[in-house]
């Protein structure tokens, strides 16, 4: 049997949901592979005169209802069945919120921690050069993903201008805000996922000061997420990063932990150096040091990845003591975690809908690009709240009627919307 990879693991939900919707074999076959898988090396001449190739992709999954839309990640592990994956998904988000996108990812094979930011900048630009004739602004959009940053958007661009000789702002979305970039980009995420919370607890008539939060991640999406929830009146008992995490059953201030992560580099930085810990402190505040395996399955009430993918596996499902799990990182569910999950009866609102607000938001910074209008903040958090309950009141009714787990619903809602738009167009 073929090892399980990513994108086989997407393929066993997809076909689950399939064999669940009335398609025909010909239908069927438009979801299984991407339309276009573009590989190129890209060389850049490194600081020291050396020259230096790296393997780069751009994955176009389907963009029967607009341009492909999707970030480029830069990181050592990136290879074609995670992107094929990470478009795939693209394509289903982007039809679940309903946004006139389709869906496509890229990404580098390479550790942007060992570059300078010359380098950096050098393989950001060569990116555009080699894939210039496939991406757009009407054809495909991309966007930041893990280690991209507004400053490499902004490169992009400007490589992208400056090789089709043209003005073109909406070629790529996640850029400075003095650049083209939009309003509550950089929150977007966290805020989607927050939108979504504040619905669950009112529509379950649930109190959020009772409800305990353990979130595994600390960056752009976990990060914020914790605030949002700590403003809110949640208790968020613990987080956590590459170095693991720290819990505190009365809850943790997470404006504190970012101030000290700031300082440190880590979420234990106010109480560890290394491995060594200030236990009086600790005891004091009575905080305890965590792993990020530990973090899963903490006595909490809504757990919420915002980091990796497949950390909920088969494994560790059966030890998950949370009610609900908010999905904000892609892909961190295994499909065999899914079925012990809803076994156990946990909601889990799944990537493809709990982490739309970042696309949505893209979508806004891509709409300013072409109007040349400047949204103000209200603007951004007013639209993005209003489609992103759309979404969620979409994959709710389908799950009630069908029966069937957010995650299906969000795959039938979505596959119902390409699919209406590849009949139109004739595909089928
Ligand atoms: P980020 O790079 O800002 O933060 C990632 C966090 O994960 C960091 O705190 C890092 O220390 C932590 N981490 C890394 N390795 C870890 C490990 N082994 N165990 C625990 N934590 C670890 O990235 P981000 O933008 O916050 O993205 C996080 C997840 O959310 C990813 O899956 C990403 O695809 C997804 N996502 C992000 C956005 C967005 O707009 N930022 C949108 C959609 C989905």
């Amino acid at each position: 049997m073929p090892a399980s990879t990513n994108y086989t693991r997407f393929q066993s939900t997809l076909n689950a949901v399939l064999k669940k919707m009335d398609l025909s074999d010909e239908e069927r076959k438009l979801f299984s592979e991407p339309q276009h898988i573009h590989k190129e090396d890209i060389s850049i001449t490194m600081d020291d005169g050396s020259k230096k190739k790296f393997y780069a992709f751009r994955v176009q999954f389907n963009n029967a209802r607009g341009p492909y839309k999707g970030g480029i990640r830069f990181h050592e592990n990136v290879d074609e069945e995670g992107i094929k994956t990470l478009a795939a998904l693209m394509a289903i988000k982007t039809a679940v919120v309903n946004i006139p996108f389709g869906g496509g990812k890229g990404g580098v094979q390479i550790n942007p921690k060992e570059l300078s930011r010359k380098e950096l900048q050098a393989v950001s630009r060569a990116y555009i050069q080699v894939f210039k004739d496939c991406i757009g602004p009407d054809l495909d959009c991309p966007a930041p993903d893990i280690n991209t940053t507004s400053d490499i958007m902004a490169w992009m661009r400007d490589e992208y201008e400056k090789q089709t000789h043209t003005y073109s702002p909406a070629v790529i979305t996640g850029k400075p805000l003095s650049f083209g970039g939009s309003v509550g980009r950089d929150t977007a995420t966290a805020r989607g996922g927050f939108f979504i919370m504040q619905e669950l607890v009112e529509r379950e008539a649930l109190d959020p000061s009772d409800l305990k939060v353990a979130i595994q991640g600390f960056g752009n999406a976990g990060a914020n997420m914790a605030k949002f929830l700590h403003q809110a009146g949640y208790t968020v008992i613990a987080v956590s990063d590459s170095q693991g995490g720290i819990y505190s059953p009365e809850g943790i201030d997470p404006v504190r932990i970012e101030k000290h992560k700031r300082k440190t580099g880590v979420v234990t930085g106010e109480y560890c150096k290394g491995s060594v810990c200030d236990i009086e402190h600790m005891k004091l505040d009575g905080v305890e040091r965590i792993t990020n395996e530990q973090l899963l399955e903490l006595p909490c009430d809504v757990l919420i990845p915002a980091a990796l993918d497949n950390v909920i596996t088969k494994e560790n499902a059966k030890n998950i003591k949370a009610k609900y799990i908010l999905e904000l990182a892609n892909g961190p569910t295994t499909p065999e975690a899914d079925s012990i999950l809803e076994s156990k009866g946990v909601k889990v609102i799944p990537d493809v809908l709990a982490n739309a607000g970042g696309v949505t938001v893209s979508y806004f910074e891509w709409s300013q690009g072409r109007s040349g209008e400047q949204w103000t903040g209200e603007q951004v958090d007013e639209n993005l709240k209003r489609i992103i309950l759309e979404g969620y009141k979409s994959v709710r009714r389908t799950a009630r009627r069908r029966g069937m787990s957010y995650r299906h619903a969000a795959f039938v809602v979505g596959i119902n919307r390409m699919l209406e738009a590849m009949r139109i167009r004739g595909w089928v």
